[in-house]
């Protein structure tokens, strides 16, 4: 094997591009997966957006990149650390939780524990139903929300653009009311939230991958400008992305199923008819759009009180291991194994195990591949990821 000496970065500025670099602007985001072909740089762009979360029902925005505001449910707000979200948040109420009783703001907004929630400044209130808009009629002096630059109405958010007003419309259509859909969208789902230097390096690894995939077109050699940023970043030890699944015998591999990924199945669509790799095309969730066989993998589930979209959670993995996986934690073998918990069946001449069960028993894992994932917990345990769960059902179109 040739051993090609790395070359070395700028790193004025936090500069990435290469030392001595022609062009007289510094760079820390430099496109370094440019040699890919179009499709792998949109996948990797499709990889940097936050994704749409029912958008238009909740006032959520599409299509954006994850470094940009992020909405805080109120009702988060004492899990949620806010000092994550450097491109700025904003607090959603809905009417219930912001009033008294018509026109009148429940004291702990005026002049209590909340009164630093302020509607119009860092908050705003989402109407989603007529019955609410009526109950709790936006206050005299208030306006929907919208954007400004210098005091002129923008489209988009953006350098020097302020958001401006205090309520949005999302309202289905209810006899005798129509639909109603007003004020602009206010930021994303804030668990999906990275800010640019991470979203980069997210992007940096799936890159990375891409070129590890089974059949991939593409060699390490071409990237010598990649792997030195990995490497800078500690990005590049191979063995912990084979403890995490996530590389497995130097090649992608999905970190539920550790099924190798071949580089065909990142662009290639599910078929909800023929099945879709999946053993059992029945359990489809209907009205599911069409999906990438193998799309972005968090290893731990999205969450509001931590950051999940970071280099060490991100993988390559099938669709259909993400919709099985759901809200629960893709612990690797290896990790299950350091942990030891043994599972076994009782036998009459003794205990034979099988495999390793995580603490919060979601799941256990075979040596030689086998998965199992609790579908149910026993009555009354209720979590936080599940009341994430419902909150995302409930956010979805
Ligand atoms: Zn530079
Ligand atoms: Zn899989």
């Amino acid at each position: 094997m040739n051993y090609f000496e790395l070359p070395t970065l700028c790193r004025e500025y936090g500069c990435r591009l290469l030392k001595d670099h022609k062009s007289s602007k510094h760079d820390p985001y430099p496109m370094v997966w440019n040699f890919m072909n179009s499709k792998d740089k949109d996948k990797l762009a499709k990889a940097g957006f936050a994704t749409p979360r029912g958008g238009a029902k909740a006032g959520y925005q599409n299509h954006v990149v994850r470094n940009s505001q992020v909405i805080i449910p109120y009702e988060k707000i004492n899990i949620v650390s806010l000092n994550h979200y450097q491109d700025s948040y904003v607090i959603r109420l809905y009417p219930e939780q912001y009033f008294e009783a018509p026109n009148i703001p429940k004291h702990k907004f005026v002049d209590g524990e909340d009164s630093w929630i302020k509607v119009g400044v860092n908050a705003y209130i989402l109407y989603r139903t007529n019955q609410a808009y009526q109950n709790f009629t936006p206050l005299a002096d208030w306006k929907l929300r919208g954007l400004e630059k210098n005091g002129v109405p923008v489209n988009k958010r953006g350098k020097g653009v302020k958001d401006v007003g205090h309520y949005i419309l999302r309202m289905p259509a209810l006899s005798p009311y129509s639909a109603r859909s007003e004020g602009a969208p206010q930021g994303v789902f804030a668990p999906e939230y990275a800010d640019a230097e991470t979203n980069y390096l997210c992007k940096c690894v799936l890159a990375w991958l891409i070129i590890h995939t089974v059949e991939s077109p593409y060699t390490t050699t071409l990237a010598s400008h990649l792997k030195v940023i990995l490497a800078q970043e500690g990005l590049l030890d191979e063995t912990t992305y084979e403890n995490k699944g996530v590389l497995r015998h130097g090649l992608c591999s999905c970190p539920l199923c550790l099924k190798f990924i071949n580089y065909k199945e990142l662009h290639q669509m599910t078929n909800f008819e023929l099945g879709s790799g999946s053993e059992n095309a029945a359990e489809q969730i209907e009205g599911a759009t069409r999906s990438t066989l193998v799309n972005l993998f968090h290893l731990l589930p999205l969450k509001y009180d931590s950051i999940i979209h970071i280099p060490q959670n991100i993988a390559w993995g099938h669709h259909d291991c993400n919709t099985k996986l759901g809200q629960r934690h893709c612990r690797s073998l290896a990790e299950l194994q350091e942990l030891d918990w043994k599972v076994g069946i009782i036998k009459p001449d003794g205990i034979e195990t099988f495999g390793w069960i995580s603490r919060d028993y979601l799941m256990i894992r075979s040596p030689l591949g086998a998965v199992w994932i609790q579908i149910v917990g026993d009555y009354g345990s209720s979590t936080e990821t599940e009341d994430l769960k419902a909150e995302i059902t409930n956010d979805s179109p």
